[in-house]
This record gives C-alpha cells, structure tokens and sequence, in this order.
C-alpha cells in the first residue's frame, strides 16, 4: 500500500494519509476504526462496499479503467459516483434537503478537484454530471435500485 501512494503521490498527495480505499477485500482507512466517528465510518464501509460490488461484478475492467491517468473526465469519475451514492443518501437521510444540498457541494469539489487527480472537468460540469444521481436521491427513486436499497435499509437499522 506504501508504495502505491508513493505512486500516486503526484495526482493524489494526501493519498493514504486522508483517503480511504479498497483493493480486493481489504478496506484501507485513513485511520484506526475505533478513532472514526461511527456515522462516518459506517458511510465510508458503505461507500467501499459498493466499490467491492463493482470489483468483483467487472473484475480487471473495473481496476483498468479506474487507474486511467486523469484527462478531465475519467471512467474513474462513474465508478465514483456510483459510490458516493451512498454518501448522497446518508446525507438526505441524516440532513434533508439542506444536508443533501450541503453534500453535493462538497462532491462537486471532490469531483473536480485534485482529491481524485482531477476527475471531472470543472465545478459547472461536475454539477451536471452529479445531477442525475442527486435526483434519484432527491426523489428517493435510488432507494428501490441495488445495492442501495440493501444499504439504505441497513442504515436505517
Ligand atoms: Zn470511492
């Protein structure tokens, strides 16, 4: 793991000091779990979760197209966003409208800055992109579809 952020210290320079990731089984955290407010360390298994959903449905496709170097849109941003789905919905369930709108602003950032090595084309573009996935949430729509709606109800206990 050191040597992949080594790696990816160039695109990525917080890279294993503030990032969470997944590779096969394995969940790598910024921190000890124990150190890791609950909520938040519930969100972020959810969010790798359905990473290793994503590795194991597509196998080599998923690590290839992820490891893409950044162009300004990446198929890395798809895999993305279909993770921080999750972080929409806990946002709508924990917030409403203001805690989902709050949560979008900060993809945005994530999406377009330099946290993902630049993934998407700008603020105004990564809105668009982000925007489907916001009203499925939005409408709860997204709650019906897997893994979401797994996920959504196991949040809810
Ligand atoms: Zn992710």
């Amino acid at each position: 793991m050191r040597a992949l952020a080594v790696l990816a210290r160039p695109l990525l320079p917080d890279f294993l000091d503030g990032y969470t990731t997944v590779i096969g089984s394995t969940v790598y955290l910024p921190d000890l779990p124990h150190r890791i407010p609950r909520d938040l360390l519930a969100c972020i298994l959810c969010h790798e979760l359905v990473h290793q959903l994503d590795q194991r449905r597509f196998g080599p496709l998923f690590y290839l197209t992820y490891a893409i170097p950044p162009a300004g849109r990446t198929v890395r941003a798809v895999w993305e966003r279909r993770a921080y789905t999750v972080d929409l919905l806990v946002a709508r369930e924990l917030g409403g409208d203001r805690g989902l709108s709050m949560a979008v602003d900060r993809l945005v950032t994530v999406f377009s800055g330099a946290g993902y090595g630049w993934m998407w084309a700008g603020r105004v573009a990564a809105r668009a992109f982000l925007a489907p996935t916001v009203e499925a949430v939005a409408s709860r729509s997204v709650d019906r579809e897997a893994p979401y709606d797994s996920i959504i109800e196991a949040w809810r206990g």
